[in-house]
């Protein structure tokens, strides 16, 4: 797997760190002329892994700015080349002078973007899905999706792929074997019985796994929660409340919230996506129609809902879709003259958006609905939908091979090779230039 293949001799160059202006920059060139550059922009060359603080100059002899140049040699960097690393003060025109300077050197030119990376493949020092757990590192923004990144970055989701395609391999060898000395006739099918029975388990191992999509999708695209409701149940007051901000308008006139609304919160480190929705109603206008359509299609689609009704003046809102767990929710609780006779026991919930009665409770509860969707911190889940395609192939080619017919062992065998096959394309210990492509441009410039 490990040195997949050279790329051109070009060096690269680009600003890794994030937006300016920052307090610091870090522009970063990987390849041949790494070494080169150091000596042309700093004087000398530095030490390999020390930082060293240095006047940094232009060919011309002006001083672009003074800060810490760091070298990597290859193969022990980030790509598997020779990295150089230059932290300057992060001023736009500081960073474009020096990025500048340096593109204009023989042999160096500005990356595209998810270079570094593709280069880090190339080189075999992270593998597909490394490099995907990279991009969502970088992209990580709640700490489930940071810790989820990590984890895959580190190779755990790998490591499942590669054990179980060993495990093929080693069946498939044990089957070959097996028709070999069946010529010679004097072994017991045992072997293969065992050997189909491992492969057997694993079909189960792997729709048990696949079937944890949908908490790697909470993870990645947010816990998606729905606010249903007739009008004026309080639905947009409720949105508002949670997105702690004035984001939907809220009116006493009916059916006046046509569109969907969304707000993204960070609940406990979760990313859970609400939606405030058109008003539920019998006799809704042409425009209105529209968007309670699409209230009732997103709902169908939801992890959960929060099914509003005002508790002074309940209106019912029809059916609600019956496979979706719901909270029901009873608002304007502020409003009943005794408190102690709300009729509680209607509701999962009491809320009012008025004196912030209920709200944190409900939050706690979405967030504790969200952390059950999302399994165990360490779980191991597909973490993207190439993923889950692949396996399902994988699954397919294994039911194939486990299925006894008149093909015989040896066409059966074949079949657990492109099974592993399969496995080995998820990693990218296989072929999978056709994928490259996808995969990188997922990347920033810099990455
Ligand atoms: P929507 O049509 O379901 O989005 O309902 P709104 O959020 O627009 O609220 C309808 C009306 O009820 C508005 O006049 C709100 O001010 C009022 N309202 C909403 N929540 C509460 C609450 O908790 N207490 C009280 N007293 N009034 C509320």
């Amino acid at each position: 797997m490990l040195g997949r293949q050279m790329i051109s001799g070009d060096s690269i160059v680009a600003l890794s760190s994030g937006r300016l202006p920052a307090g610091v920059a870090v522009i970063r060139i990987s390849g041949p002329k790494s070494r080169f550059v150091i000596e042309m922009i700093a004087g000398t060359m530095v030490k390999n892994r020390v930082a060293a603080y240095r006047k940094f100059k232009a060919p011309d002899g002006s001083v672009l700015d003074r800060g810490v140049v760091v070298f990597f040699a290859g193969p022990n960097s980030f790509t598997g080349e020779d990295i150089a690393e230059f932290h300057v003060h992060g001023g736009r025109a500081v960073v474009a002078r020096m990025l500048e300077t340096i593109a204009g050197f023989d042999g160096v030119r500005h990356a595209e973007p998810g270079e570094f990376t593709r280069r880090a493949f190339l080189n075999g020092k992270v593998d597909l899905i490394e490099t995907e757990a990279l991009a969502d590192l970088v992209n990580a923004e709640t700490e489930a999706q940071r810790r989820f990144a990590v984890q895959n970055a580190e190779g755990v989701q790998s490591e499942l792929y590669l054990s179980w395609r060993r495990r093929l391999i080693h069946a498939r060898a044990m089957i070959e074997a097996e028709i070999d000395f069946a010529e010679e006739d004097d072994v017991p099918g045992s072997v293969a019985e065992t050997v189909w029975a491992d492969v057997r388990a694993m079909i189960g191992e792997i729709e048990r796994h696949v079937g944890g999509f949908r908490a790697a999708e909470i993870i990645r695209d947010g816990f998606e929660v729905v606010i249903l409701g007739a009008p004026n149940a309080g639905k947009s007051s409720l949105f508002n409340a949670l997105a702690r901000r004035e984001a939907a308008i809220v009116t006493e006139e009916p059916g006046t919230t046509r569109d969907l609304l969304e707000v993204v919160l960070n609940l406990e480190g979760m990313r859970v996506r609400v939606t405030d929705t058109a008003g539920l109603r019998a006799t809704p206008g042409r425009i209105e129609a529209i968007g309670i359509e699409r209230a009732r299609s997103k709902a169908g689609t939801a992890d959960l809902l929060l099914v509003l009704e005002d508790m002074v003046d309940p209106v019912p809102i029809g059916a609600i879709p019956a496979d979706i767990p719901a909270l029901k929710i009873g608002t304007k609780v502020d409003l009943l003259q005794d408190r102690s006779s709300a009729p509680a026991a209607r509701y999962d919930a009491a809320i009012s958006t008025k004196d912030g009665t209920g709200l944190a409770k409900l939050l706690a509860e979405i967030g504790h609905r969200a952390a059950a969707q999302i399994g165990q911190a360490g779980d191991i889940l597909p973490s993207r939908l190439r993923h889950v395609e692949l396996l399902n192939e994988t699954k397919r080619f294994l039911r194939a091979a486990v299925t006894e017919d008149e093909r015989g062992q040896e066409l059966r065998a074949e079949e657990l090779r492109l099974a592993a096959d399969r496995l080995g394309r998820i990693v990218g210990a296989v072929d999978v230039e056709d994928m490259l492509d996808v995969i990188f441009a997922q990347f920033c410039i810099g990455k």
